[in-house]
């Protein structure tokens, strides 16, 4: 079956590609290993100027990358522009910071010398989602590359054209042939590369049930795996908040890529005292975004992305209506070509319906009235996911105590949750487990090797 590239915002098939063979498959994974050999003995400083390389050959044609992600799957233009630029900033990040990140850690024993090095480990298997196409593969890639490792991604395949266009910006950066390296498979091949003995660990960003597929599958050879899955999110609005702002930045949460972010906002957990007056604002707020052609630069909300998707949200929010949730604006696609959802907001979601339980990836907003801040933490935590959190209050100390009582990855106060390179990003429950960026996520691929001298 060939992978297919179809325009989300038209429908239209724009590519096809044809899968590649298990022969060509192992081909690429040894040419990979026989790169990485090759780049572990490199200076950590050599590999950071190549990453910084590769950062300004992403700058240097984002718009053609830009065009590129929204071609294939509809995210506004300018958000494509900005996620590129994000991805050279995460370069330059690790440029940066890896050689101090690499450096041997001193620890002192009753050894005359001891210390911990961090060696590469090999060729990692990269399996990605297409909501960030590039983001995604470059918060693993910067870091990973630059510890020394080598990798071979398996993207998703609605997004084979920036799959390649990735594998592009590395070799006009410069690093050595064969070092990235794309394979153009479908899921089915996943388990047949992860059992190469040459890839010697996995990362997966994508939903629970193939990140559960590819852990057992990592599980039964005995390699690490990093998983970064679907999220939940509770933004809860508590009576003191600024709720002019509240409501801005919570529909800009919700609608961010279309409404397909692991940690866009989905769960509205809002304090009756001040119910009335958020929700009007939010409710005119979400009336009033620009929904239509994402190549237009004021675009606020494109299609998403394939339209089995599209047809899962509507029955998620058909589901949910039919259980008593009340649709306030929106709630079906929109009558034209392409698959566009209109703005939603749902009133009156209780445990039981698709958009309490379930992960809504899309323009669809969960509203729960709250009568204090006990409920609302019960109500935060009562999802098996454990992404990012966000809490708008005007009271800091008792966010920073509420902070501690949510069990995310990250609790945001005042502000949407986001991924920054200089801070950790991962889930717990079924959004995960490791971490990506920062210190902590070079440290994820690497050899922790304890060195005692006598
Ligand atoms: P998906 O269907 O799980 O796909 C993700 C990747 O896994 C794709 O490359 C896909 O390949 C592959 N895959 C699917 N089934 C597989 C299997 N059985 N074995 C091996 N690989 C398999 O997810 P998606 O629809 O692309 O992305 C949306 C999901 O990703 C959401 O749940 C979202 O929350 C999550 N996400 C999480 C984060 C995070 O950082 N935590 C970030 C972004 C997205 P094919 O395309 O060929 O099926």
């Amino acid at each position: 079956m060939p992978l297919k590239s179809v325009n989300p915002a038209t429908g239209k098939l724009i590519k096809e590609f044809s899968e590649m063979s298990k022969n060509e498959v192992e081909e690429i994974i040894s040419s990979a290993d026989a790169a990485f050999r090759r780049w572990k003995e490199y200076d950590p400083e050599h590999r950071c100027e190549l990453m910084k390389k590769a950062g300004n050959q992403l700058l240097k044609e984002k718009e053609r990358y830009a065009e590129t992600i929204t071609n294939e799957m509809g995210k506004p233009i300018a958000q494509s522009v900005a996620e590129v630029e994000k991805c050279a900033w995460v370069c330059d990040y690790y440029a940066e910071n890896a050689a101090n990140f690499l450096a041997d850690e001193i620890i002192e024993t009753d050894a005359t010398e001891s210390y911990v090095s961090f060696e590469p480990l090999g060729v990692i298997l990269a399996v990605m989602p297409w909501n960030f196409p590039f983001w995604q593969v470059f918060r693993f890639a910067a870091p990973a590359l630059t510890a020394g490792n080598g990798a071979v991604l398996k993207h998703a395949s609605n997004v084979s054209m920036c799959a390649l266009a990735i594998e592009e910006v590395f070799a006009k950066a410069g690093f050595p042939e064969n070092l990235f390296r794309t394979l153009l498979v479908a899921s089915s091949s996943v388990k047949n590369i992860i059992d190469n003995d040459l890839i010697k660990a996995a990362t997966l960003t994508g939903s629970e049930f193939a990140g559960s597929m590819v852990a057992s599958e990592c599980g039964g050879k005995l390699k690490k795996t990093v998983l970064e899955l679907g999220g939940s999110d509770p933004f809860i609005v508590l009576n003191d908040a600024e709720l002019v702002e509240a409501a801005s930045v919570g529909v800009k949460a919700r609608i961010i890529n279309n409404g397909q972010s692991c940690i866009a906002a989905k769960r509205f957990i809002v304090a009756e005292e001040i119910y009335d007056e958020f929700m009007e604002l939010f409710i005119k707020n979400m009336k009033g975004l620009k929904v239509g052609n994402p190549m237009e630069k004021d675009c606020d909300l494109g299609p998403i992305a394939r339209e089995d998707l599209l047809a899962e949200l509507e029955m998620q929010v058909k589901k949910s209506t039919e259980m008593g949730a009340a649709i306030l604006t929106g709630g079906k696609r929109l009558n034209r070509e392409g698959f566009f959802m209109e703005p939603t907001i749902l009133e009156g979601v209780k445990k039981g319906m698709p958009a309490y339980e379930e992960e809504i990836f899309g323009p669809v907003a969960s509203v729960i009235k709250i009568r204090n801040v006990e409920e609302a933490i019960k109500i935060a935590n009562d999802t098996s996911f454990g992404l990012g959190a966000s809490i708008w209050t005007k009271d800091i100390e008792k966010a920073k105590l509420l902070a501690r009582k949510i069990d995310s990855g990250s609790v945001f106060i005042n502000g949407m949750v986001k991924s920054d390179p200089r801070l950790p990003f991962g889930g717990i429950k079924k959004s995960g487990y490791g971490r990506e960026l920062s210190h902590y996520g070079m440290k994820e691929f690497v050899n922790i090797k304890t060195v005692w001298i006598k």
